[in-house]
């Protein structure tokens, strides 16, 4: 996994060493290859993303995003590698829940998950299925 820092100093690199530690070892457990972790060396979310993975280059962006959650959202898209107009697809979704509730303490990957149910309609009754409670539909969210 190569990692490209820019010209990003020492003290703002350690931020993000536990996070590319996490990706690191999720990747090898979960067969995933990641050939990239590029970090943006701008000012956090600039360009607009916090995080993102690219599906050709097995890579991944960070931009201001050192959080687990957020990194376990782009592993799952280079696992589940789906079309290139609608990345958060019913197979993301059921991945991603399933990579929190691997890699997080229990209470943080509820609260994952319930994120992705809130941000995205069609996973709330993924949510529903693993935790039995109820997502309200939320109609200023993200479409699929
Ligand atoms: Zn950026
Ligand atoms: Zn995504």
């Amino acid at each position: 996994m190569n990692i490209e820092r820019g010209t990003m100093s020492d003290e703002r690199f350690k931020r993000y060493e536990p996070v590319l530690r996490f990706i690191k070892r999720v990747a090898d457990a979960e067969g995933v290859v990641v050939n990239l972790v590029r970090l943006h060396d701008h000012k956090a979310g600039s360009c607009g993303v916090d995080a993102e993975a690219d599906m050709e280059e097995y890579s991944i962006d960070l931009c201001g995003a050192w959080d687990r959650a957020t990194a376990l959202h782009e592993i799952a898209h280079l696992v589940v590698i789906d079309n290139a107009t609608r990345h958060h697809t019913r197979a993301w979704a059921v991945k991603v829940m399933e990579l929190n509730e691997k890699y997080l303490p229990a209470a943080r990957a509820e609260r994952a998950n319930r994120r992705i149910a809130l941000d995205h309609n069609k996973a709330r009754h993924l949510y529903r299925q693993r935790t039995g409670k109820r997502i309200p539909r939320n109609v200023a969210n993200i479409a699929w």
